[in-house]
């Protein structure tokens, strides 16, 4: 079974996962590229622009988020901001060779009264020519339906750890609830983007079983951001100990290796990694980043810096409608 480089299968299992975890690591990055070069052109990178459409102030509690009302971290609450803004901000972003607009708003889920001014910005970043994504919590199926018209390409909605893990960290909805509205969103036609976040405390099994979740589902996410904790002052995992960064790439390796065909994307945290650590993501299967200093509200790594990596690592960014893929 291990030996076949490259399945797009939706039926794997733990002790299939767990196996290709913790494989002698330079058989498990040679597996990873070798699956990896099937698919995609190894030299080229997705680049996507993350903005903030609505900032702090929000219900859930999600123990790593500086955005929850509920933990310590001193950010103000802003309201959902206007279109011409997003417009203006995306504009800036193509310019900068981003091809994906994402906006993300800091809500339990939208309410109707905000759905015309979330049209419209994804209106108007899809006339741009640029892809759209957003990550506005959980969905009703008719708002579900408002995006889809409205020409949205992707829905980003993070099930951020494993079923075991996850009341440890969030308590304000379920592993369930996530899996349902992934499950619509992609009933509808709408892109699925999902993955988690690791070095939260939890164990290798989580690392493992949240792969193995997204890897399940009826189909893999055509987008699986894998982000390292940036622990925040005054939130619950403000001093959690730092994951080793070899399980980073392990992580990065099995998400490659289980969910063949999809963008792996290295998010947040990139500014803690140094340029090897990234070119070892980038060897493990990871296609994609977030350029930009700003992270919804963290540091990213300045595009100048992202610029002069690609460039010494001889990778190029993938063209607007261009996913890479072979
Ligand atoms: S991660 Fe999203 S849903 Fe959770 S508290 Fe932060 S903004 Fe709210």
């Amino acid at each position: 079974m291990l030996d076949t480089p490259s399945q797009l299968r939706t039926d794997w299992t733990r002790e299939e996962a767990d196996a290709i975890y913790n494989m002698p690591f330079m058989d498990l990055l040679y597996r990873a590229q070798t699956v990896h070069r099937e698919h995609f052109d190894p030299n080229q990178v997705q680049r996507s622009k993350l903005l903030s459409i609505k900032t702090g102030g929000c219900a859930e509690d999600c123990a790593y988020c500086s955005q929850s009302a509920r933990n310590g971290a001193k950010l103000s609450a802003s309201k959902l901001i206007e279109v011409e803004r997003v417009i203006s901000e995306a504009k800036k972003a193509k310019a900068g060779g981003a091809t994906r607009y994402c906006m993300g708003a800091a809500w339990r889920s939208p309410k109707d009264r905000d759905m015309d001014v979330l049209e419209a910005m994804v209106q108007g970043v899809k006339d741009l020519g640029m892809e759209t994504c957003m990550t506005l919590g959980m969905l009703e199926d008719d708002q579900i339906f408002r995006l889809k018209q409205s020409g949205l390409d992707y829905y980003n909605h993070n099930i951020d750890t494993s079923e075991r893990y996850y009341s440890e960290i969030i308590t304000t909805r379920t592993f369930a609830d996530r899996i349902d509205t992934l499950n619509r969103v992609r009933e509808a036609g709408i892109k699925v983007c999902a993955g988690g976040i690791v070095g939260m405390g939890e164990k290798q099994m989580d690392r493992v079983d949240m792969l193995l979740a997204l890897a399940t589902l009826k189909e893999h996410p055509d987008s699986v951001p894998v982000n390292m904790l940036i622990p925040i002052a005054d939130t619950p995992l403000a001093d959690v100990e730092k994951l080793d960064p070899i399980e980073f790439v392990r992580t990065i390796a099995l998400a490659r290796i289980l969910m063949p065909k999809s963008h792996v994307r290295l998010s947040a945290g990139r500014t803690d990694m140094t340029d090897e650590l990234q070119a070892m993501c980038f060897f493990a299967g990871a296609n994609s980043i977030f350029v930009g200093d700003t992270l919804l509200t963290a540091d990213n790594p300045e595009e100048d810096h992202d610029s002069k990596l690609f460039e010494k690592l001889g990778i190029t960014a993938m063209a607007v409608g261009c996913d890479g893929s072979k």
